[in-house]
């Protein structure tokens, strides 16, 4: 009998906060498609792109806070401690070397970082090093993608790597996969202009994640909107 491919997803993010929004998301990923692992992954920012006052270092620290007992998702802290630009085609290199030609690598985003993938650092690689998984909202349709992107080496791209669920589990590497799921309606914008104004974000994120950002007195700035 064939032996099962062990299977390793990937949740990139500023997480500037972590929120509700993207734990829930990292979950049910995790739950629905059967990874093996799911990891978040924080990206470093150059201090120039930082929020006022808040570190890399404390982005991964109220994310450490977040996974606290729970088993499910892990933190996966290599973009941190490589510092300098973050290229995600970088991290999956030295990911896939790790980890080696068997392994399901699936790095999971939004289809806002669909539609500028071909703004990426050598995006055309990242298929030969893991499979990319699309969240969409029910009812989207790459299609509509194509049109929208306007980029049709991008759109030609996406429609020959489209794979299924099951490919996943099948193949390493590869494959474009959609997945509908519902998001919470909460954003790490959203939560650093209620602290900005001085009104709390309870309940959009983790107790001891907001205890953390009291103590240290973060995004207390009024420049709370995240442009560079
Ligand atoms: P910001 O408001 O600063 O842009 P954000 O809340 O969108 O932040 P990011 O760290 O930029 O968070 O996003 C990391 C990943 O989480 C992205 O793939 C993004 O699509 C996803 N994401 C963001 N908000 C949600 C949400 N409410 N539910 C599920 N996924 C989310």
């Amino acid at each position: 009998m064939a032996t099962k491919r062990q299977t390793i997803a990937l949740f990139g993010g500023t997480f500037d906060p972590v929120h509700f929004g993207h734990l829930r998301m990292a979950l049910e990923l995790r739950q629905a498609l059967g990874f093996d692992e799911m990891r978040l992954l924080p990206s470093h920012q150059p201090r120039h792109r930082q929020s006022p006052g808040v570190s890399s270092r404390q982005r991964s620290e109220m994310l450490a806070l977040a996974l606290a007992g729970c088993d499910e998702l892990q933190l996966d802290e290599r973009e941190l401690q490589r510092g300098g630009d973050t290229y995600t085609v970088d991290t999956l290199e030295a990911l896939r070397e790790e980890l080696g030609p068997q392994v399901s690598i699936s790095f999971c985003m939004g289809t806002d970082s669909l539609l500028t993938l071909h703004r990426w650092h050598r995006w055309q690689r990242l298929l030969e090093l893991a499979h990319l998984v699309v969240v969409t909202r029910p009812g989207w349709h790459l299609p509509e993608a194509s049109a929208a992107t306007g980029n049709a080496e991008l759109a030609k791209f996406l429609q020959q790597h489209r794979g299924t669920l099951a490919d996943l589990h099948e193949y390493a590497s590869g494959r474009l996969v959609l997945r509908e799921q519902t998001l919470l309606p909460i954003s790490a914008t959203q939560i650093r202009q209620l602290l900005a104004s001085g009104q709390s974000p309870r309940f959009l994120l983790p107790a001891t994640v907001l205890q953390y950002i009291e103590d240290h007195q973060l995004y207390t700035e009024s420049v709370a909107t995240g442009d560079p």
